[in-house]
């Protein structure tokens, strides 16, 4: 069958091959393959600077937004052909850690698990994939289109479910004004997520014009493209939603939060880039007001759950606009291209 593989470590290997039919020991239900959503964690991949391959082979499928069909499923296993299907990417570590052991392997404390086209673990990006029942998701139908935002879904619906835990340290708390940072793919789910819970929504990005203001805007939520100083000091945001992963754009959001405040950062920052901070205003502001800043990465099986449910309730025109260039497997070089207006691209695998 063929499959979106790479090389890990080595830059441009890049290539659609010929792989071995997925062996059954990698779970029960067989899928085929529909179409792959592409992240930044690919696009790191592809360039050699993260990725691990599977025990015994050179090459890693790659793909982690997957979407498929069940072909092939066992009686009893909750899965029936024709099924719409998407596969969760982390496994728990085999140790396991506490968190692992409680289902919390989104939060593994000792860096040993596994991710499906990520590490150590064939992707989704293949005309087949097998996954085991228990990390296999049913999707609606009516889906078909857009199901591969799921997996990017998913790190939002943990995102909000860490902020409400967290909101809960002062039982009046209750968000009222939500920015988010950045309207790639991750930033306008997040703001999604905000809308449905009817909250206000700000969204702050660089691009003056193009997909990203008009989606934006479509949910109902207001777009900024004016500095972020100037944004939070208009919108004043008791939580801020980080999705770019800029580095100078993180500290001058912490230097200027609202009391009480929660920040959640999800964007992964590129490191070796040095900036000036003053530190004490920073801890400050922290302490004498009450905020909370915390990461957020990955998801475990009750954010796919509440993640399908946030799609389901999503208007499927704005999913749809969202996938702004889709890609037949032959042309896969293009989809792992950067285009200026791209939001999210989407590779088809022919299933
Ligand atoms: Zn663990």
């Amino acid at each position: 069958m063929r499959a979106l593989t790479v090389i890990p470590g080595q830059a441009g290997s890049a290539a659609v091959v010929d792989m071995p039919e997925p062996d059954p020991s990698e779970g029960d239900v067989l899928v085929d393959g529909l179409a792959l959503g592409i992240c930044g964690t690919d696009h790191e991949i592809v360039a050699g600077e993260y990725g691990w391959a599977p025990e015994g082979s050179e090459r890693l499928i790659l793909g982690h937004e997957s979407l498929g069909r069940v072909r092939e499923a066992p009686q009893g296993s909750g899965f029936v052909s024709g099924d719409l299907v998407v596969g969760v990417v982390r496994r728990p570590d085999p140790v396991p850690c506490a968190a692992c052991a409680s289902g919390e392997f989104d939060m593994c404390l000792n860096g040993r698990y596994t991710e499906r086209g990520i590490k150590e673990r064939h992707g989704y990006g293949s005309e087949r994939w097998r996954v085991e029942p228990g990390y296999c998701v049913k999707l609606d139908p009516a889906l078909a289109e857009v199901g591969m935002l799921l997996e990017p879904t998913t790190i939002l619906a943990k995102a909000w479910d860490h902020i409400d835990r967290i909101g809960r340290r002062a039982g009046w708390w209750e968000v009222r004004r939500v920015l988010v940072t950045g309207a790639g793919p991750i930033g306008l789910l997040a703001a999604l997520i905000a809308v449905q819970r009817d909250l206000e929504v700000h969204l702050l990005d660089r691009a003056p014009g193009g997909p990203k203001p008009r989606l934006a805007r479509a949910l109902g939520a207001e777009y900024h493209h004016e500095g972020i100083e100037r944004a939070i000091g208009s919108c004043q945001p008791n939580v801020i939603i980080e999705a770019t992963g800029v580095g100078q754009l993180v500290f001058d959001a912490l230097r200027q939060t609202t009391p009480a405040g929660i920040i959640c950062l999800t964007g992964v920052s590129p490191t070796g880039r040095r900036l000036t901070v003053d530190a004490g205003a920073i801890n400050r502001e922290l302490v004498l007001e009450n905020d909370v800043v915390f990461g957020s990465v990955n998801a475990n099986n009750r954010h796919y759950q509440a993640g399908a449910e946030v799609l389901v309730a999503a208007d499927p025109a704005w999913l749809t606009a969202l996938i702004t260039r889709r890609v037949p497997l032959d042309r896969y070089a293009e989809a792992l291209e950067s285009h200026r207006d791209d939001v999210k691209v989407v590779l088809e695998l022919g299933g």
